[in-house]
């Protein structure tokens, strides 16, 4: 099947915002659901598409590896893999902060759940020379970037930037990482949502 949202070759940003309003739905505590395509059933067409546009955003900038955070940021990771045609590493999540020794370790606070825990990645698959991006499928508060980001710096590797689905613009954590200097990459930002409304925030560069 031909890919029904891409213009020229390029994942229509309109897409993924009619998306998100024709079967998102906003839930209490700011929370957006997209299981219908993204987080529960997989629109793997247009997940395909997800992954060529991150491909085309960090095209010629040396990535040799994505790194994100299970569960539902695999998905996007995979997508985008693919079409970088480099290796995709999940950190590992754990309650508890025993694990030591063979990995690296970093903690995180929840935004669904309300609560920290640590992240993991074996030493086996981060190296110092390693380029990563950064993927994921929300971006809100920023804390499950900041812990990966964390996870790659104790590596002694680089981080070249993040890519995002849907960021909540109007929470704090894309600010916050723009300002630290990350690259960041979110491919609709919502600028606003209720029960009733959803607004997104205009991207001329896209
Ligand atoms: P942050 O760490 O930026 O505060 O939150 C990002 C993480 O929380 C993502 O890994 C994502 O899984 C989850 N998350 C944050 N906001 C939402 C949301 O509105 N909907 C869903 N489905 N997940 C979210």
């Amino acid at each position: 099947m031909l890919p029904q949202y891409t213009v020229d070759g390029v994942i229509s940003i309109k897409a993924l915002e009619e998306k998100i309003i024709r079967e998102g739905t906003v839930l209490p505590g700011n929370i957006l659901k997209v299981g219908g395509f993204l987080n529960h059933r997989i629109d793997t067409a247009f997940l395909k598409e997800i992954g060529i546009e991150i491909a085309r955003l960090y095209e010629n900038t040396g990535v040799n590896k994505i790194l994100t955070i299970e569960a539902s940021g695999i998905a996007i990771a995979v997508a985008a893999g693919f079409a970088m045609n480099v290796p995709v590493v999940f950190a590992k999540k754990h309650k508890s902060s025993n694990v030591e020794g063979e990995v690296y370790s970093s903690s995180v606070e929840s935004f669904t759940h309300n609560t920290v825990y640590n992240v993991v990645v074996s030493k086996e698959y981060l190296s110092s020379d390693d380029k990563i991006l950064i993927v994921d499928d929300f971006l809100a508060n920023g804390n499950a970037l900041l812990g990966l980001a964390e996870l790659v710096e104790t590596a002694g590797a680089e981080v070249v930037g993040a890519a995002i689905a849907i960021e909540k613009g109007f929470q704090c954590g894309g600010e916050k990482l723009r300002k630290k200097g990350m690259r960041v990459e979110s491919l609709a930002i919502v600028e606003n949502m209720t029960e009733n409304s959803l607004t997104f925030r205009p991207q001329n560069n896209k």
